[in-house]
């Protein structure tokens, strides 16, 4: 076979694959103008409810990473409160134990995943950010589509 002979062979080659895509669907998601929404399952951002939390403090126990902090008080009924709550994000590796052990289902992963910041001590997340994460990404319906956050 002459040497522009295998090359047209080749070049031929290539274009017929260009064209068959040409008409297929364009798989590619436009992010950040589109974004994937998780499924149900999915381990994102903790989050806390804080009315289910009993102050147990087995997320903490189960916890491989060591990332969560707990300081319970009592309040003059003997009840145990929350006083500081704390989850460093940068040490968490999203396993979900936490989640799975809480008596209460209190403590969830939620569909949260655009997590990154300029400063790590916006990592460690405390109550307010905990409770946040719930409002912010719970998710409530069948994930794994693709929605549009831009017109
Ligand atoms: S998801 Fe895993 S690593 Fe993260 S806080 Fe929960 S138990 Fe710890
Ligand atoms: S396991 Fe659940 S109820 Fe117990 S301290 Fe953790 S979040 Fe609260």
């Amino acid at each position: 076979m002459s040497i522009t002979k295998y090359f047209l062979n080749d070049f031929r080659h290539g274009m017929t694959v260009v064209f068959k895509h040409l008409f297929k669907p364009i798989v590619t998601m436009q992010y950040p103008e589109e974004k994937w929404r998780p499924y149900a399952r999915f381990r994102g951002a903790p989050g806390l409810d804080t009315k289910k939390c009993a102050v147990c403090c087995m997320c903490t126990n189960v916890c491989p990473a060591g990332a969560i902090t707990i300081i319970g008080k009592e309040n003059e009924k003997g009840e145990k409160l929350i006083e500081k709550f704390e989850i460093d994000a940068s040490r968490c590796i999203y396993c979900g134990l936490c989640a799975e052990y809480c008596p209460r289902s209190a403590i969830i992963l939620t569909g949260g995943y655009e997590l990154s910041v300029f400063d790590k001590k916006e990592l460690i997340y405390d109550l307010a950010h905990l409770e946040d994460n719930v409002k912010k990404y719970m998710i409530n319906d069948e994930g794994g589509v693709i929605e549009k956050t831009k017109k």
